[in-house]
């Protein structure tokens, strides 16, 4: 018997106790100091600890047969497999990749501008290529930029037809927008089975303005604010997304008391996300101003913890806290968190194919072409396909790896230069915090 190799054992963050959690076998427990220390004894030489408490670790899955372990372990990644399958693929669409506005963080200002123009016929080819390619499988469309939403007519005419062609394939439409026109368009966009309209707001009206105006200087807050106001008026679901680094994180108690006093935390059209700024590809932030991935969340625990109030606005997850607050139980082991070339494809108006997001663009990406011609770059695509824990190297001994996933591919990619390779994540330091934020209260 052993130490399963899945625990994540580690201490909560401002308390005297301690969390185990293990995804293969579904268990998470928080001990106190005594059984903490027994635990570190198990972890080092398990004869020195008595036989009742090896039993009842091992009736909760934290200390197993070795090749039990491997033989449910190789089944839960088939169950994985097997349920990826059934998972809804979003579909990524860039009509354009120019922008109105000019913030002060973008990344897309490396991206030379592209030669050419959305037309109606290279839409018709991009829906022939989705229903040929992606038939049977459930899926949705996002549409991306640049920003979409540009008030010229000619822009308003190439959405109004791409919305009745998602109409014509039943198929649902998502928008990601700088949100500026917003009002201008929410008579054409909800024609369309609309899922969400995303839109970002980076603070309240000095602090946003300073980050994200139009090309020229203007602010852009009073705008964005109508549209988000039209969009819940019109029944048509609102994604907050607030960008945070250094410069904007302590506007976030005024901007989520904002939120609440405006209704917008009420509304059933309405939920929120917080975007960390980070350096992607490229990024005009000096990288001072950037926070890792854990001090962001560092950072929002004590700004949490002064100000509770924003917790209505935003709940952070804390890798798998959240999950196992709301739902009582661990999520499914996660074999893969990238889901690029599997649930998740990225078009654009070039007629270029992309994994996802993150690479969409990027000439060097491009995985073939669904315009003038359809053409598979087979390789890369088998490269992005097979990417999961079993097959990045890093990963296979990893303890943290079921609530992982090996993070992103294209930051991997950017990092070592082979997708094939581990984007970490902090998953023990994430539970700490998140152990504390949403366990700690119920356990005392
Ligand atoms: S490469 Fe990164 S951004 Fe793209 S789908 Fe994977 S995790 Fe998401
Ligand atoms: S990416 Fe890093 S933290 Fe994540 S499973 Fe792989 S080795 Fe572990």
């Amino acid at each position: 018997m052993i130490f399963s190799k899945h625990n994540i054992f580690s201490k909560i963050k401002d308390s005297e106790n301690f969390f185990i959690v293990n995804l293969l076998t579904g268990n998470a427990d928080i001990v106190n100091l005594a059984d903490a220390e027994k635990i570190n004894r198990v972890r080092t030489n398990h004869s020195v600890v008595e036989d009742n408490f090896l039993k009842e670790l091992a009736e909760k899955g934290y200390w197993v047969d070795e090749k039990e372990e491997t033989k449910l372990y190789q089944s839960k990644y088939l169950d994985f497999i097997d349920s990826r399958d059934d998972d809804e693929i979003q579909l990524f669409f860039v009509p354009n990749y120019n922008c109105n506005f000019a913030c002060s963080y973008c990344y897309q200002d490396e991206y030379a501008p592209t030669k050419g123009l959305l037309t109606n016929e290279i839409i018709d080819s991009f829906f022939k290529y989705v229903q040929a390619e992606f038939a049977g499988r459930k899926k949705y469309i996002t549409v991306f930029g640049g920003e979409p939403l540009l008030n010229s007519p000619k822009q308003k005419e190439l959405i109004s037809y791409f919305i009745d062609q998602a109409n014509a394939a039943k198929l649902d439409i998502s928008f990601v927008t700088n949100g500026y026109t917003l009002s201008d368009y929410i008579d054409i966009i909800k024609q369309g089975r609309v899922r969400e309209v995303q839109i970002t707001l980076d603070g309240t009206a000095a602090v946003h303005d300073s980050r994200r105006f139009l090309k020229g200087g203007t602010g852009t807050f009073d705008r964005i604010v109508s549209g988000i106001d039209a969009c819940i008026a019109n029944k048509l679901t609102v994604n907050l997304r607030m960008v945070i680094d250094k410069e904007n994180i302590d506007n976030l108690p005024e901007f989520a008391r904002s939120a609440i006093d405006k209704g917008w935390t009420k509304s059933p059209y309405f939920k929120s996300q917080i975007g960390r700024n980070y350096e992607l590809h490229h990024c005009q932030s000096a990288p001072s101003k950037l926070f890792s991935r854990i001090s962001l969340y560092e950072e929002l625990y004590k700004i949490i913890k002064q100000h509770p109030h924003i917790i209505e606005f935003y709940k952070p997850a804390y890798s798998i806290s959240k999950f196992l607050f709301e739902n009582g139980s661990l999520p499914d082991p996660l074999f893969d968190s990238c889901p690029a070339c599997k649930s998740e494809w990225a078009f654009d108006y070039t007629g270029q194919i992309y994994s996802c997001t993150a690479t969409v663009g990027k000439s060097d990406e491009s995985l073939g072409t669904f315009y003038p011609e359809v053409s598979r770059k087979e390789d890369m695509i088998s490269s992005w396909e097979n990417r999961d824990v079993t097959s990045i190297p890093e990963c296979n001994t990893c303890n943290m790896q079921l609530a992982c996933g090996g993070g992103c591919g294209s930051i991997a990619k950017n990092r070592t230069g082979n997708v094939c390779s581990s984007d970490c994540r902090p998953i023990k330091e994430l539970l700490e915090l998140g152990f504390a934020s949403y366990f700690e209260k119920e356990f005392s």
